[in-house]
């Protein structure tokens, strides 16, 4: 099947996509197309207007800044996942990026295009939950900067308004002694996730967990920020038995789906078996192990 007949603009600036958004509210933008062209082609996406944004040089970028990683929302997967500034101050970010798809698929995927699509099982809207990044958007009104946490809301459904654009995600630098790990369980490489889990874990010089963060994909609506988990390693010495605990809070927060995929009881039991794993390495690492 080929997509319904739209109306094709190619936008010059982010100031011509918001104008453009609020004279047609069926617009659509366009970035990497990943997503959006299947969606068209099976026609469960009809716009009127499509709004490519591929053309906007100054929205793809890595830099760092005030003590941020910031990264334009057209940076493609592939050029965040190799970035040695992405990898060098948080590094779980870069380690996410290879579970998304293919290379092919990284090479014109974007961060923005991933962060407004907000696939429950994908991992860069997870990875931005357990980073406590914040997402800049623009629109008719200015600029408003949303936490990660407020801005996935359920499936495929995010705090963006109609007429606003993703222009930035910002990551704070990780701290000195943070290890990071993910663990992902899918069909096949390159599948999204049946369930996937981002930690970090900061540990001090008397060997007890400073921080801990824990984030769980493909286990509900929007990525699962397992706080229950991380109460319990944060002040704890991480032993074995402190960990499987923080691993089954983990799983005990996740409301799965119960698909073709997997049954619920199965994502939760994945998940509380990918978190004992993540917690671990990310320990492992943060005490200079790989
Ligand atoms: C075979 C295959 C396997 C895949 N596997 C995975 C996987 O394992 N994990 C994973 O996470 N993803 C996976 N993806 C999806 C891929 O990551 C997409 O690139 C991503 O979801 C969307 O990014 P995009 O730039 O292609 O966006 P597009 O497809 O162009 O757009 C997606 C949506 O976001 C909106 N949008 C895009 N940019 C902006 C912006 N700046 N501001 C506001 N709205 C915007 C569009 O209007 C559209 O609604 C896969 C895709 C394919 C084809």
């Amino acid at each position: 099947m080929k997509a319904a007949t739209f109306e094709y603009v190619r936008a010059t600036s982010v100031d011509q996509v918001v104008r453009t958004l609020a004279e047609d509210e069926d617009a659509k933008i366009l970035a990497g197309g990943q997503s959006l062209v299947p969606l068209l082609n099976m026609r469960l996406a009809r716009p009127t207007t499509v709004i490519d944004i591929t053309r906007i040089d100054d929205l793809s970028y890595v830099r760092r800044a005030n003590g941020h990683v910031e990264i334009g929302a057209l940076t493609t997967h592939r050029l965040a996942e190799t970035s040695e500034l992405v990898r060098r101050n948080v590094p779980l970010l870069a380690e996410a990026l290879r579970y998304v798809g293919h290379v092919t698929i990284r090479n014109r995927g974007t961060i923005g295009g991933s962060i407004a699509h907000a696939d429950p099982a994908a991992e860069l809207p997870a990875t931005c939950v357990a980073l406590d990044a914040e997402l800049v958007v623009q629109g008719p009104h200015g600029q408003r900067v949303i936490a990660a946490a407020d801005f996935f809301q359920g499936y495929l459904m995010t705090a963006i308004e109609p007429e606003e654009v993703i222009t930035e995600v910002r990551v704070p630098v990780l701290a000195q002694g943070t290890g990071c790990a993910v663990e992902e369980l899918a069909r096949r490489s390159g599948d999204f996730a049946l369930v996937a889990v981002f930690a970090t874990m900061t540990i001090g010089t008397d060997g007890t967990c400073q921080d801990a963060r824990i984030t769980v994909a493909g286990a509900g609506p929007a990525p699962v920020r397992a706080t229950g988990a991380e109460a319990l390693l944060k002040g704890a010495a991480v032993t074995p038995d402190v960990i499987s605990a923080a691993a089954r809070a983990a799983a005990d927060a996740t409301d799965p789906p119960n698909d073709i995929h997997g049954p619920a009881e199965y994502r939760r039991e994945m998940a509380a078996v990918l978190s004992r794993r993540a917690i671990t390495k990310a320990t492992n690492r943060a005490n200079g192990g790989v």
